[in-house]
């Protein structure tokens, strides 16, 4: 007897070959009926003998086409129809692609043998792709995802093309970026500045040219890199200097797994990020006597390795590698994302050539970052190949703008229970990003086809994010605490509502008592929290130019921990990039409350451990104090005991984490030698363990207190891949559930998913 089934599919199944393969699947179990792309997913009606519907549909589920993502998958039976022989239908056009908006996927295996293979109509072309791989994201001017709508409008497709497009059998149907060396977009080499197209092979150009050490421009997916030779110690030195970035470690694309092996620690886990279809700069163990350039990343023992993700980087790579891809760009500046911004952005001293192709880059993307930490995936920059993939929230409510962080930033936008966070924009006080920031929220907001009914910010009254939540004339406004946003974050991620014990260590966030939080322990929900302890504040001299010289913060923490008479001693011995002038002024400033804010800031603790171990005294981004910090505590290569640390009762009835047995134990005990101050790095790992020690101590003593065996690991310094690991390993022993991150940044850029949880947690509660 004939059945007929209406099955519907939701999740990401557009734009992944879905359709195709439910096409294949219904054919060849003799089945009648349609499928099409619908408001929430796709729509399948299938009629036939019962056995083989029955196959059919366990056959979609068991394997689906490999870049869908099913969340619903519901199955009902209706009355036969008599309908013969399967098609795909025309997709509903109203509201039809709110299913559909892909991330860019790197080239699949199918495409990268046929560009290899020289009986191939495709050989060696660098825009080959299939429904399983290619730009998405990057190429979408509006919806519904159709080539119309990309910037592969400009390429009408040839008939060859065409026939793959309209054949449902075809690995190529309905593949919008499909193009060929006859009808598709092109690449060419050209001068910087002038654009003057180089003659003959463009490939071969570029490929000369980084050989001999040069910097070549690269038109990638989401905006231009900067590459040169990973191995040529004075090609990285030159492209350090005209990036005017002395140390900030750079990502390294290398041609195959095989050769990142040959460079770096590989694990089975790592091996599957890095092969993953977002191919993101995954960070890894260099190997000693890798031969690459120890100026790749000169802080650490890591290297942010990947893969190629275009056709372009294979055929690159193939030729000459491994290379640095680095963003092009000013300093914090959004990444060049055409041959003008290019132009603007990069000197022809810096890169004389460019390889630029005809493809419009519609919207930058930067390349996402993450690492293996602690037996998970741990974000570090989600961006290209991820975006704009939804994060899910534990709860739904009105469509949400959440405005992010400063630095890092990202927003998010809800519908439903689906967050759907921006890439990577950057620093706002920069104009270009915060123009591009502006942008990307109407962008973000118009293809999502929403129109926020509240908006959620920082409790910071200065930063441009809030201000502009402020500016959007939406209504309510809801203002979230840095740290409650941070724990929101992650424990959301984790599917979770709270309560749980949060441990926020983190750089820089506005507290409501007028100082600087940062190394918060709260009670959490998503509706609110109580703050429970804090690492014992100590005053940021001259408030945040303290941020980008550790040496400060350490003279602040001398004074805190011997007075300032023996810091002003202490300090001249144990901090030589402070004269005895600024000492003395400094230490004067930080008796000025009005100048010198309190904090409790676990970043700046971390910078101070630094500073007086000699590791770092002045910054030249973000972070690179902790960095060397935890490089100098791998480098031990063993966990030490750690020094203990008090649980003191702070003034205000709060329970403070006093690190200062600890300083006093890493400046070697009171000033002239005393005592002498131990190895470097082993101080750095019993730091290191201290702080992991510091944490459980303070979760133990409110576990019984508050009846919560949760604790959600947040905050930009559990970036940190050792002190993650040694925390989670204690609270783990100590019998604690321990949420951390795997999805959205620990750091700033996991901000706004956090805001859009406490919102709608917040607006749940009203009705
Ligand atoms: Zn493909
Ligand atoms: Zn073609
Ligand atoms: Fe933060």
């Amino acid at each position: 007897m004939n059945k007929r089934l209406h099955i519907e599919v939701r999740g990401c199944v557009q734009g992944v070959g879905f359709r195709p393969t439910v096409y294949r699947y219904a054919v060849e179990a003799g089945l009648a009926g349609f499928v099409l792309n619908a408001l929430s997913g796709v729509v399948i009606e299938v009629e036939g003998a019962e056995k083989a519907a029955a196959d059919f549909v366990q056959r979609l589920r068991a394997a689906p086409p490999p870049q869908a993502r099913i969340d619903g998958f519901e199955v009902r039976e209706i009355p036969v129809t008599g309908e013969r022989g399967f098609r795909i239908a025309r997709s509903r056009r109203s509201g039809d692609v709110k299913a559909g908006m892909p991330p860019d996927l790197a080239t699949c295996e199918d495409c990268r043998r046929e560009m290899f293979d020289p009986a191939d109509r495709r050989y060696r072309y660098p825009f080959i792709n299939c429904t399983n791989c290619g730009p998405r994201f990057t190429i979408i001017r509006s919806l519904p995802y159709d080539r119309a709508r990309t910037s592969m409008a400009d390429f009408p497709l040839c008939p060859e093309c065409r026939a793959e497009y309209e054949n449902p059998l075809d690995r190529r149907f309905d593949a919008q970026p499909n193009a060929c060396p006859i009808c598709g977009p092109r690449v060419v080499a050209r001068t910087l500045p002038e654009g003057r197209e180089l003659p003959g092979e463009a490939i071969d150009a570029a490929v000369a040219r980084l050989r001999r050490g040069e910097t070549v421009a690269v038109k990638g997916l989401g905006g231009f890199h900067l590459a040169c030779l990973a191995t040529d110690d004075a090609a990285v030195a030159r492209l350090r200097r005209a990036k005017g970035r002395p140390h900030k470690a750079f990502a390294v694309m290398f041609a195959s797994l095989e050769e990142v092996r040959r460079h770096c620690l590989v694990s089975a886990e790592e091996a599957a990020l890095l092969e993953s279809p977002a191919r993101p700069i995954v960070i890894l163990r260099r190997r000693r006597g890798s031969g690459l350039s120890p100026r790749v990343s000169p802080d650490s023992g890591d290297v942010g390795a990947f893969l190629p993700y275009t056709p372009l980087h294979w055929l690159l790579l193939e030729a000459v590698s491994p290379l640095i891809m680095t963003s092009a760009n000013r300093s914090e500046e959004p990444i060049a994302s055409d041959f003008a911004e290019l132009r603007a952005a990069v000197s022809g001293q810096t890169a004389p050539t460019a390889l630029d192709h005809n493809r419009a880059i519609v919207r930058r993307c930067d390349d996402s970052v993450l690492r293996w930490a602690a037996g998970g995936p741990l974000p570090i920059r989600r961006s290209r190949g991820y975006v704009p993939a939804p994060v899910r929230l534990p709860l739904d409510g009105p469509p949400v703008l959440a405005c992010g962080a400063e630095l890092k930033a990202v927003f998010c936008i809800t519908r439903g229970a689906d967050a759907f966070l921006s890439q990577h924009i950057g620093d706002l006080a920069d104009w270009n990003a915060y123009r591009f920031y502006e942008h990307a929220v109407a962008d973000l907001t118009g293809l999502l086809e929403v129109s926020p009914e509240a908006v959620a910010c920082d409790l910071h009254p200065d930063y441009l994010s809030t201000r502009f939540a402020r500016a959007a004339g939406i209504a309510p406004v809801i203002a979230v605490q840095h740290h409650h946003a941070h724990a929101a974050a992650c424990l959301a991620e984790n599917g979770q509502t709270g309560p749980a014990l949060a441990v926020a260590l983190d750089g820089t966030g506005y507290g409501p008592d007028g100082t600087i939080w940062g190394g918060e322990f709260l009670l959490a929900e998503l509706r609110g929290f109580q703050r429970l302890a804090r690492f014992s504040p100590v005053p940021l001299p001259g408030g945040d130019a303290a941020v980008r010289h550790p040496d400060r913060m350490a003279l602040s923490w001398l004074a805190a921990v011997f007075g300032e008479k023996t810091a002003l001693e202490a300090a001249s011995s144990l901090l030589p990039s402070l004269d005895s002038k600024q000492i003395e002024l400094l230490l004067r400033v930080r008796g000025i409350p009005s100048r010198s804010p309190l904090t409790s800031s676990a970043g700046r603790l971390f910078d101070a451990v630094s500073a007086l171990l000699g590791l770092c005294s002045a910054i030249t981004y973000e972070g690179q104090a902790a960095v060397r910090l935890q490089s100098a505590a791998e480098r031990f290569g063993r966990r030490p005991d750690p020094w203990p640390v008090a649980l003191v009762p702070g003034g205000d009835g709060l329970l403070e984490v006093s690190f200062a047995s600890v300083l006093r134990a890493i400046a070697g005990g009171p000033a002239r030698g005393a005592r002498k101050a131990p190895d470097c790095e082993e101080a750095a790992a019993r730091f290191h363990a201290s702080v992991a020690g510091a944490v459980l101590a303070v979760c133990e003593r409110f576990r019984e207190m508050h009846g919560v065996n949760t604790v959600a690991l947040t905050g930009g310094v559990f970036q940190n891949a050792l002190l993650l690991e040694w925390t989670v390993e204690d609270l783990t022993r100590a019998g604690f559930t321990v949420l951390r991150h795997r999805q959205v940044p620990p750091n700033d850029a996991g901000i706004a998913y956090g805001q859009a949880a406490v919102a709608l947690a917040r607006l749940g509660e009203k009705t």
